[in-house]
């Protein structure tokens, strides 16, 4: 079974004028679509992977009996998928705002604000393309850091929680090289805080 492109919850317009539709258009059906493609075409080598969830493959990715070029693909592309699939489920028109998650980033980063600050810091310092997250580490507790390419925590054992995508391709036809303001109109379109 092929890993598929999951439908957005809302249409490409919704994010107006936060993130617009022309990004959020190819960002979906070229991008995402283009990872799931060529994960397709790695586990298309492997019978023995077809079945395995995209999460199950990113958290055992060391010990999977891949050849090199195979197992960079996977991480890559599989990771793409992972991580695309998160974004789209974190981020509307409207908010329903996760009580439970809020009071957890409270209890432990003090206050939403200062989780904010560390979160944005995460995804504006990171050099070139990756994620800023939120993650579930292996104790249970919230960490918050950047990683580069399409990286996911669950190759470290690490639930994700929240992910913003700053590759260019996620904000360039709006706001260019301003990456910072893209973080800043993104509180705007997560749902979940
Ligand atoms: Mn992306």
């Amino acid at each position: 079974m092929p890993f598929e492109l999951p439908e957005l919850a809302f249409d490409y317009t919704a994010l107006e004028p936060h993130i617009d539709a022309q990004t959020m258009e190819i960002h979906h059906t070229k991008h995402h679509q283009g990872y799931i493609t060529k994960l397709n075409a790695v586990i298309e080598k492997y019978p023995e992977l077809d079945g395995r969830s995209i999460e199950d493959l990113l958290e055992h990715l060391s010990d999977l009996p891949l050849d090199d070029v195979d197992k960079t693909a996977l991480r890559n592309n599989g990771g793409g998928h992972a991580n695309h699939s998160l974004f789209w489920s974190i981020i509307g028109p409207e908010k329903k705002v996760q009580d439970d998650l809020v009071e957890k980033i409270t209890e432990e980063f003090g206050s939403l604000d200062n989780f904010k600050e560390q979160f944005a810091t995460a995804a504006a310092t990171q050099f070139g393309s990756g994620w800023a997250w939120l993650v579930s580490d292996k104790n249970g507790a919230l960490q918050v850091y950047a990683t580069p390419n399409q990286d996911s925590p669950l190759m470290q054992g690490h639930k994700p929680l929240l992910g913003l995508d700053v590759w260019e391709h996620a904000y360039y036809l709006k706001y260019q090289n301003r990456r910072p303001e893209y973080i800043e109109a993104w509180w705007n379109v997560l749902t979940v805080l």
